[in-house]
């Protein structure tokens, strides 16, 4: 009998030992993705980018023991725009989501993202994944353009820029350097219901957190996608008591120091719940800082320019990806966009990226697990619908820059002959060598009629209102 016992309790051991390894199995094959996204963060803006005075020690630290890149792009240098090409995977000339008329969408718009756009999202919850958005999504807040109508299970954010929303025209340079919130009459949603108007912006940060921890951990025994698209640090700045006046660099750095304790919260809630090595984690920014408010405004460090122009500062940005014993540790200096998230998360949970459209993003899993070379080596830099500037490897030329972008003396001026720079030894497009190299300029102009030729012209989503 007692053998019988033994040999019983043995039995249900190597049993649940057999499930337990199942469960894992299943767990690398589906492992979680965590997309942390800033809002108009410089390439400079961050301790392990180069910042002297804004501490950073959570995003340092995951760029130190996993992958940080110094050449990855937005897709865009605003914001409707980028947001859509990190969740499609295709540039926003494809969906109608950018405009000469109107830069992004407002709060009087009635489009959004398309239909016919399949989300990563969309795709994640097929595959079963439980899929939340926390932060500012705008791609429309209109019932049908709403996160939760796009693959999202929950929302928990604002659906447009912090600054919109003006009460009586006032804004950030009415009420100087230290906005109130009730002048941004913004509101916060849950789903597709307004929970809170204005929106306390002080909080915000430590609620999204709050909400993306309490997300984690209620999905911590199935695959779950989760995009944390923080609404700071836009203009205007609000950081929680707890923060500021506590940076050096003024309620700018308050702010950034207050995103980065949050990724902190973030991957101590995935390490509490053993599913660290399991889940990627990627944090990058939508588009440049907007220099147009001085001191409120982030830095490029030593790219020119910023948000809204086609030079380096305006869509360059930190690009850290995480995941222990996965992701090999190391400085990548290969060409890398947020355009690429959507094949490289396909990639890693086994589905298919659809066959039925052009995609402009590569699967960079290669470079993130087996320190391969990218695919890639072309970014495209978009004026809104104009395609200005093209990045080929290490040159980049530009037919059309925007100076003063965001100021009174704004202008577009058209080169012919173009600019052009080389990147690898001059980051910061001070030197142009375009008398020198003619047949790149030709070779780059093959590229240039290349790629116009693969866009079909849709409809613009954002001068409809
Ligand atoms: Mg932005």
């Amino acid at each position: 009998m007692k053998m019988k016992l033994h040999a019983i309790l043995l039995s249900i051991f190597v049993l649940a030992g057999c499930a337990h390894e199942t469960a894992i199995k299943e767990q690398n094959e589906k492992p979680n993705v965590v997309i942390i996204f800033a809002d108009d963060l410089g390439y400079g803006d961050l301790g392990v980018y180069g910042h002297p005075t804004i501490r950073t020690p959570h995003l340092d630290k995951l760029a130190t023991e996993g992958q940080k890149w110094t050449n990855f792009y937005a897709s865009s240098s605003i914001c409707t725009p980028s947001r859509t090409g990190l969740l499609t995977g295709r540039l926003p000339i494809r969906s109608g989501m950018c405009s000469n008329e109107r830069g992004v969408l407002f709060p009087d718009s009635k489009g959004g993202i398309p239909e016919y756009e399949i989300l990563i999202s969309e795709l994640l919850k097929e595959q079963g994944y439980k899929t939340a958005c926390v932060g500012k999504w705008h791609l429309g807040h209109l019932p049908q353009y709403l996160p939760t109508s796009n693959g999202f299970d929950s929302y928990y954010g604002i659906p447009y820029s912090n600054d919109m929303d003006r009460i009586d025209g006032a804004g950030f340079n009415e009420t100087g350097p230290h906005p109130e919130v009730k002048y941004f009459n913004v509101p916060l949603m849950k789903d597709e219901e307004i929970i809170e108007r204005p929106a306390n912006q002080h909080t915000i940060v430590s609620r999204y957190t709050d909400e993306s921890i309490k997300f984690i951990k209620e999905n911590k025994d199935e695959p779950f996608f989760l995009y944390l698209a923080h609404s700071l640090p836009h203009v205007p700045l609000f950081a929680s008591e707890k923060f500021e006046g506590t940076s050096k660099r003024g309620l700018y750095g308050d702010v950034v120091e207050e995103i980065d304790w949050s990724v902190g919260q973030i991957i101590s809630a995935l390490k509490e719940n053993g599913l660290d090595k399991n889940t990627l984690v990627v944090f990058t920014s939508d588009n440049g800082p907007w220099l147009h408010f001085n001191e409120a405004g982030g830095s490029a460090g030593l790219l020119r320019e910023g948000k809204g122009t086609s030079y380096e500062g305006g869509m360059r940005e930190p690009g850290i990806f995480w995941w222990p014993e996965k992701v090999k540790p190391g400085v990548i200096s290969d060409v890398g966009s947020t355009l690429d998230l959507f094949p490289t998360i396909c990639k890693i949970t086994g589905m298919d990226v659809p066959t039925d459209r052009i995609y402009d993003g590569v699967d960079i899993s290669p470079v993130l697990f087996e320190e391969k070379a990218t695919q890639r080596d072309e970014i495209f830099y978009y004026d809104n619908e104009e395609l200005f500037a093209i990045r080929k490897g290490k040159w980049k030329i530009h037919y059309a820059t925007r100076e003063n972008a965001y100021s009174k003396q704004v202008k577009i001026v058209k080169h012919d002959p173009p600019l052009l720079y080389n990147l690898e030894v001059d980051p910061s497009e001070k030197y142009n060598l375009a008398a020198d190299n003619a047949e790149i300029i030709e070779k780059l102009s093959h590229i240039k009629d290349a790629h116009l030729s693969s866009v079909e012209p849709v409809e613009d989503q954002l001068v409809l209102r």
